[in-house]
Formats: structure tokens, C-alpha cells, sequence
């Protein structure tokens, strides 16, 4: 019984963890309420330490990108294991900030933003990237003499959708290497020290080539610029979504020997002193999150089966936006010994045509009541989830390295939701 109360996700996401630790599914689910997020300490620290461990380099430090997830425990445990971090609006600042960060090893990845957003993170002390030639001029006229990064796109993309590819000619992302000149002009009519030029391809690679590529693409960039501290490759490192069907993993030995290869021709043999970051979001926090929810009818419409549960996409967004495929596990079936398994529509609760988590899919015998675990649902998850239909945000437990569950965030209240207006009224 145990063993189906912790499925799949007790063994192959973790590398042999055991998901949830000293719970199952079913009493986390009854403890917490559903929907939930539950996270693994273990897993999250281990994705970590493949990351830190990437290349031999010694100047080499992994951003983890926080868009992907920023719960205050995992900031802080990603950071215990020695990350730093990237951020995408003063937001991301100030939360990073709380979670122990020091600004020196924050970078702020700026796309169109205002002149009060920069003078938030050159207050804070927080290295500033800009996106645009328009952008550095005027972070030039506020901030001249100090110390810049600008994104460069390298003009070659790579994702699993067209929503997630962030550099080629077809973005609005980074700026266009044509434009050099432009930025060598603007830096010295304001005395800026271009600390470092990022770029970010895309996101969720599976092999390796596009990702080498850009690396080296953003490295003939770098020889324009002698006085540079770092170059930052980006994230976008897949994880693979299908494992039931058999999906290989990002060949992450691979691609750390030749990332380090490429680091030794064409830095280390140069006598150059850069600092070589990455950015990776999704490979750090995606395998260590499973979303609960549960099952509250079943039906036939227009001949097909449909499951109905408190997953909607206000919920976990990923399906809606990107057609993301998430695998689904089913808790409860225990007590159904000869389980036929049948193609169903798993949907959730919102009032919306498109509110549908997974098409079709072919599942064991789901009843009202069960438990479905949506596996690898720790990035671009919670963070994207909203209230859409007044429905409440749901809380998020960490089950830690001794295998308790430990709550990380409350679910929202019903009174949060009009807390906004709250001051309005009198
Ligand atoms: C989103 C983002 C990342 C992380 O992407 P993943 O696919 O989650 O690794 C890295 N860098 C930038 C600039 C981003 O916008």
C-alpha cells in the first residue's frame, strides 16, 4: 500500500528518494487541504549540487534563476548550496534579499524597465543587465561612471515552444551584436565599466549543440571587451517531462565536459581572468515539486471521460500557456485491485472552455475522492498561479532531509482576497 501511495515519484524523480518522506500523498492531502505543492529538500539539493559541480573551472558560479520558483525556504536552501541568483524585476530583489542574498550576488535581468526599477537595484547594490542600446543610454545618463551588464542576443534560440525561445531574430530579447559599436559609444560617452554580458537562449534544451553554440558566440563577443569580469551563458537546461515514456535526461556530464573544454580553449589558454556563470531555473526546482489535488467528479460528456479536480490553471499555469505536458499519478487506487486503465481528460475548476491539465491521457481507473500527483511541477508552477475566479493560491509544504513535511507557505485566506481594498474603505 505504501508503495502505491508514493508511485512513481517515490523512486525515479529523486534518483531513489523517497518523495514524501515519513507521509503519502493522501495525508498530506488531508493535512494541508489540496490543491498543494509539496517540495523535496533532498532532491532540490541534489539538482544543485550537479549544477555547482558542472565544470572543474574555479571562477564558474550558477545564477539560479528565480523566476521558476521563489518560495523563501527554497531561496534559502538554494543559496545554502552556494548559488547565486538572477532576478527579474525589484520583486525578485527584494525577496531574494530576504532569503539571505547579499546584493553583489544578485543580477538583475532587466527587460523594459523603468528608471525607478534600475534605481531600486543600483541602491540595493545589485548589478544591473540591460536589454536594449535604449535602456544602457539611459541607465548611462543616471548612472554614469558606474558598472553595467547588457544582454546580448546571439542570434540562435532553442525551447520547447516558440513562447519559450528568448534569442534569435524573432525576440524581443537582448541586443542584436550588429548594434557593437552603438554599445562600445554609449558605454564611454558615460564612463561605464561593462562588468558582464549575459545572454539566455531559451528554455528547456535536451541536448546540448544550440546551448555550446551561443557559448561560443557570446565568447567572440567577449574578446570586444578586454575588461570584463563575467559572461553568463544563460539557463534553459531541460528536464524530461515524459520519464514514463522513457525520455533520456540532459547529458549534464556531457555537456559540463564540454562547456569546460571550451572554458579552457578559449579563457583559461588566453590568460583571461572572466568568471563564467549559467542560469538555470527549471533544472533546479522542477523534479523537486509535486502538485496534489484532488478528484471531485468524474463524467462522460460527448463520449468522453473527464476528470474533474481543484487543479486549474490558476493554479498550474504550464499546461494553458505552453501545451506543457506534465506527467499525472493517481493515489487511491489501492482499494481497486484489477484497475483498468482508460484514456481520460483531466480538468480542473475554473469556468474557462481551456482550463484542461491533460488531454486524453491514459490513466488507471481514477473515482471521486482520489488524489492526482502532477509530477515535476516545481517550476513555473506556484509562481504562476493567480486568482483567477476568486480561487485561493495554495499553500506549499517542504518535505525536509529527515523526512517530515514542514509547511513553507500558508494557502491564501478568503480574506486575502479583498485585502487590497481593505484601506479604501471606510
Ligand atoms: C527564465 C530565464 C532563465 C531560466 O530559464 P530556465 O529555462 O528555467 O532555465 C535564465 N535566464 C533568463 C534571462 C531568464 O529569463
Amino acid at each position: 500500500m505504501d508503495n502505491l501511495n508514493t508511485g512513481r515519484a517515490g523512486n525515479d524523480v529523486g534518483g531513489g528518494t523517497d518523495f514524501f518522506g515519513t507521509g503519502n500523498p493522501s495525508d498530506l492531502a488531508k493535512t494541508y487541504g489540496t490543491p498543494l505543492y509539496v517540495y523535496s529538500e533532498v532532491i532540490l539539493r541534489q539538482r544543485c549540487r550537479e549544477l555547482t559541480r558542472l565544470v572543474t573551472y574555479g571562477k564558474f558560479k550558477v545564477n539560479y534563476s528565480a523566476k521558476a520558483n521563489t518560495n523563501l525556504s527554497l531561496l534559502r536552501i538554494i543559496r545554502e548550496e552556494g548559488l547565486l541568483v538572477d532576478a527579474m524585476s525589484p520583486g525578485e530583489i527584494f525577496i531574494e534579499l530576504k532569503a539571505g542574498f547579499r546584493p553583489e550576488e544578485i543580477l538583475f535581468i532587466s527587460n523594459n524597465v523603468s528608471a525607478e526599477e534600475m534605481r531600486y537595484a543600483v541602491k540595493t547594490g545589485v548589478t544591473v543587465s540591460v536589454d536594449s542600446v535604449s535602456q544602457l543610454e539611459q541607465f548611462g545618463k543616471m548612472f554614469r561612471g558606474s558598472k553595467v551588464a547588457i544582454r546580448i542576443n546571439p542570434g540562435v534560440g532553442a525551447g520547447h515552444h516558440e513562447k519559450v525561445i528568448t534569442g534569435g531574430k524573432n525576440t524581443k530579447f537582448g541586443v542584436d551584436p550588429v548594434y557593437l559599436d552603438e554599445v562600445q559609444r554609449t558605454l564611454s560617452q558615460y564612463n561605464l565599466h561593462l562588468a558582464g554580458i549575459n545572454q539566455h537562449i531559451g528554455s528547456l534544451f535536451m541536448t546540448p549543440e544550440t546551448y555550446l553554440e551561443a557559448a561560443g558566440l557570446l565568447l567572440d563577443i567577449a574578446d570586444h571587451f578586454p575588461d570584463l569580469d563575467f559572461v553568463d551563458f544563460g539557463g534553459g537546461f531541460g528536464i524530461p517531462y515524459h520519464k514514463q515514456d522513457g525520455e533520456v535526461r540532459l547529458d549534464l556530464k556531457d555537456l559540463g565536459n564540454r562547456l569546460q573544454r571550451l572554458i579552457d580553449e578559449r579563457i583559461v589558454a588566453s590568460g583571461k581572468h572572466l568568471t563564467v556563470k549559467v542560469e538555470p531555473g527549471r533544472y533546479t526546482v522542477a523534479e523537486c515539486g509535486i502538485l496534489l489535488g484532488r478528484v471531485h467528479s468524474v463524467k462522460m460528456n460527448g463520449g468522453k471521460k473527464y476528470i474533474g479536480t481543484d487543479i486549474g490553471f490558476n493554479v498550474l499555469a504550464r499546461p494553458v500557456l505552453y501545451d506543457a505536458y506534465h506527467e499525472i499519478e493517481v493515489y487511491g487506487v489501492e482499494n481497486r485491485i484489477d484497475s483498468k486503465r482508460e484514456p481520460v481528460t483531466v480538468v480542473g475548476n475554473i469556468c474557462e472552455t481551456g482550463d484542461v491539465l491533460a488531454k486524453d491521457r491514459i490513466l488507471p481507473e481514477v473515482m471521486e475522492g482520489d488524489v492526482l500527483g502532477i509530477l515535476d511541477a516545481g517550476a513555473y508552477g506556484m509562481v504562476m498561479s493567480s486568482n483567477y475566479n476568486c480561487r485561493l493560491r495554495p499553500a506549499e509544504v517542504l518535505i525536509n532531509r529527515e523526512g517530515k513535511p514542514v509547511l513553507i507557505r500558508r494557502h491564501d485566506t478568503l480574506e486575502d482576497l479583498v485585502r487590497h481594498f481593505d484601506d479604501l474603505e471606510s
